[in-house]
């Protein structure tokens, strides 16, 4: 059930098939040369839009916008910060529960550690605020790697490269502008840097030249199966 196409009456009636929603979270940031920079929103997304016709789910419209460290001085990336990203995640969610919902997941595919920590820290807020609800926060990106990890070729591939290319050349494959090039960062360990660009110049962590779209498209199945297990185990769960 997609909440942004649904009516009214449709949401209603949905609340009679199920309590449980999921929250897709990405990001505008760059994604290399060949990627959109919706990459991180088109991902999540999708696989919440598929599980969604396994078992009876609300889907709740994208957040489009994500906090990105790393790629903030690349062209095209947006950033929000993390409070405005706490507080957008607290307000879908108290919203939600007040039509009804109690069991949210929240599936980022922007990976960013500061953009994963201020979604965690919403969802301790909201636990200890309402008693009555259930959330998980997941970076549908650990999945598709972890559950790929037989799939993927490139070792350490983290952000344009085999992974997405795979998945974007499978689900949005009109959006991909050539085959990108193998890359790695080179910040110095544990020193902020202001100047990003010039230690990650074409804004890709892996190799997009071993992307396929049947990668993606069994990437995307794999993913799909582990949100549907995490809502039935959500929903059977009893603190
Ligand atoms: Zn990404």
């Amino acid at each position: 059930m997609i909440v942004e196409e649904m009516t009214m009456t449709e949401f209603e009636a949905g609340l009679l098939r199920t309590r449980s929603v999921l929250l897709p979270f990405g990001s505008v940031e760059e994604h290399g040369p060949h990627l959109p920079l919706s990459t991180d929103t088109f991902e999540a997304y999708e696989v919440c839009k598929r599980a969604a016709l396994m078992m009876p789910l609300f889907v709740a419209p994208p957040v489009h916008y994500g906090n990105c460290r790393s790629t903030a001085c690349h062209p095209g990336t947006i950033s929000i910060s993390t409070g405005t990203l706490k507080a957008l995640f607290i307000d879908i969610v108290t919203a939600l529960r007040s039509q009804g919902l109690r069991c949210f997941v929240a599936l980022t595919g922007h990976a960013g550690g500061s953009h994963r920590m201020a979604l965690q820290d919403a969802g301790e807020e909201l636990i200890g605020r309402f008693d009555d609800i259930q959330i998980a926060v997941v970076t549908e990106y650990d999945l598709a790697r972890d559950e790929g990890r037989g799939l993927i070729e490139t070792e350490g591939d983290a952000h344009a490269g085999e992974i997405e290319t795979s998945r974007i050349l499978h689900s949005h494959p009109h959006l991909v502008k050539g085959k990108g090039a193998s890359e790695f960062p080179d910040f110095p360990t544990g020193i902020l840097v202001r100047q990003k660009r010039k230690y990650w110049p074409g804004g890709v962590w892996g190799d997009p030249t071993k992307a396929t779209a049947e990668k993606g498209k069994l990437l995307e199945e794999l993913v799909v199966e582990k949100i549907v297990e995490l809502v039935q185990r959500m929903e059977a769960f009893a603190e």
